[in-house]
């Protein structure tokens, strides 16, 4: 036996995955065919946030008089603000490169496939030279993550000219004037909001009746407003018939409310969602479960196939870094015999426009639906000192409870930097704090969080500053 666990694909959930496994006594390999970091630092998460920033300051450029501050003169270099994004994305795969030599893990540089194999599949790399090499372990792990979801029968098909998938759209040549954004979930709400503060005209399409569907309600229609007053423009509720490429861009056809309505821009950005990486790899010839695009898996990331498990973003959904990343370490403990932390840990989701979102746990809706009787607190960032002081009033914090028992269904956030508080909510979630705890937990003064304690404190009906 080669190794005692080889875990197959790079990004947050694999690289994670290893070095657990390193950390726990096993000797374990990583195979990655394109970079380590995999979507997430390269293509995802990590470049995003470097677009997002510039966009952001660029933004703030022009709502510096208000602060008694004023500067002559605004541009920006484009091939300079994508080449901050990239060089970002290099130096954090590059710190993988460490981390995997840290921790002793062995790297194969290839496209990893599978055969069949005891006590688990046999490994079979396509190293980068052209070379095979074939390599055992008592445990698999695959990790091999998502990418964009295409409808080729409507035009919905990235072509790297006009039509941009993610890929596209974190490194182009040019900046477009005009973008169609189809789909409003994260992805796409994060490219509309970087484009837009770099001057493009945005519409967004959204086939549900609101944008960030996964998101509450009241946060959707926040963030609905927000956006338009930065000059987005949505059409919901409707549904794309057909993306075609016209002589100066691309022409996307629509149904909304009965009505057929076709719209123009420079370039249109598919965001549709995502699908699983099973191709390849040899999954049908092991008789791999495999349901709509995702490897089905029990509670801990095992498949019906001995030795074989996945965890990530190929194991379905959310799509998150750091939900692959948990399932991964929760893997590897089960493998080891430990007792992992519970795979079902509230997992926050963070949109970084601007303003942000943020979210954890049950809507309200979603509460009601599982039969709660939700007591839910609001509070607006608009009088929250901090909020005033640095001039980031917009958006606010809710949060629902469940009426008979006082524990923490869910918190929603809109408004500045919330992507960074609702860790908090997180952390609550998971200790299962009750609205005592929360109530009775001290909140530095003045800092943005307060409004999360006055959420809570109103859902009882004892806010203080409103
Ligand atoms: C534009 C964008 C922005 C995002 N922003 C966020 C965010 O802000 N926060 C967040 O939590 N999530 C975000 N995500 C989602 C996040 O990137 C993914 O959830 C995360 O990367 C999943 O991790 P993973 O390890 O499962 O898979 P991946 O990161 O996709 O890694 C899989 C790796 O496997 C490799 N691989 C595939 N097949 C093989 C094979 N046969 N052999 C060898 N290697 C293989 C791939 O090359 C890849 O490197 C974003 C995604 C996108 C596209």
């Amino acid at each position: 036996m080669d190794f005692d666990v080889i875990v197959i694909g790079a990004g947050p959930g694999g690289y994670v995955t290893a070095i657990r496994a390193s950390q726990l006594g096993m000797k374990t390999a990583i195979v990655e065919r394109e970079a380590l970091g995999g979507i997430c630092l390269n293509w995802g998460c990590i470049p995003t946030k470097a677009l997002l920033k510039s966009g952001e300051l660029y933004e703030q450029l022009s709502h510096l008089e208000g602060f008694g501050l004023s500067v002559t003169g605004k541009s920006f270099d484009f091939s300079k603000v994508i080449e901050r994004s990239r060089g970002v994305a290099k130096q954090m795969s590059s710190g993988i490169a460490f981390l995997m030599k840290k921790h002793r893990i062995t790297v194969f540089d290839g496209a990893a496939s599978l055969e069949k194999g005891a006590p688990a599949p046999k490994v079979v790399v396509r190293l980068k030279g052209g070379e095979k090499t074939s390599l055992t372990a008592k445990h698999v792990i695959l990790a091999t993550g998502a990418r964009a979801r295409t409808i080729p029968a409507i035009g919905l098909e990235g072509d790297g000219d006009r039509v941009w998938t993610y890929r596209d759209a974190l490194a182009p040549k040019t900046c477009p004037k005009s973008l169609i954004v189809i789909g409003s979930g994260a992805i796409g709400i994060e490219f509309a909001s970087f484009y837009r503060a770099l001057g493009a005209q945005v519409t967004v399409i959204e086939a549900l009746d609101r944008i960030l569907p996964v998101e509450d309600e009241e946060v959707s229609k926040a963030a609905h407003k927000a956006f338009e007053r930065r000059g987005m423009t949505f059409r919901v509720a409707a549904k794309v018939t057909r993306l075609s490429k016209s002589k100066t861009g691309v022409s996307v056809a629509l149904e909304a409310g009965g009505k057929a309505e076709t719209l123009e821009a420079e370039v249109a950005i598919v965001a549709v969602g995502i699908t699983g990486n099973v191709e390849n790899m040899g999954l049908e010839a092991l008789g791999v479960k495999v349901d709509r695009g995702h490897i089905v898996t029990d509670g801990h990331g095992k498949t019906n196939v001995a030795g074989l498990y996945a965890i990530g973003d190929i194991a379905g959904p959310p799509w998150l870094a750091h939900k692959a990343s948990h399932e991964g370490v929760h893997c590897v403990e089960h493998i080891a015999g430990l007792k992992p932390a519970n795979l079902n840990a509230p997992i926050p989701g963070c949109t970084y426009s601007s303003p942000q979102v943020a979210s954890v746990g049950l809507t309200e809706a979603a509460a009601k639906a599982a039969g709660h009787e939700p007591k839910v607190g609001r509070f607006p960032f608009r009088v929250n000192g901090k909020a005033v002081a640095a001039g980031e009033m917009e958006g606010f914090v809710k949060t629902v409870f469940d009426g008979k028992t006082g524990a923490l269904l869910g918190a929603h956030m809109i408004g500045h930097e919330v992507t960074e508080m609702i860790q908090g909510f997180a952390v609550a979630m998971t200790l299962e704090a009750t609205e005592e705890d929360l109530m009775a937990t001290v909140f530095a003064h003045p800092t943005m969080s307060e409004a999360m304690h006055e959420a809570v404190l109103d859902a009882y009906g004892r806010a203080l500053h409103i």
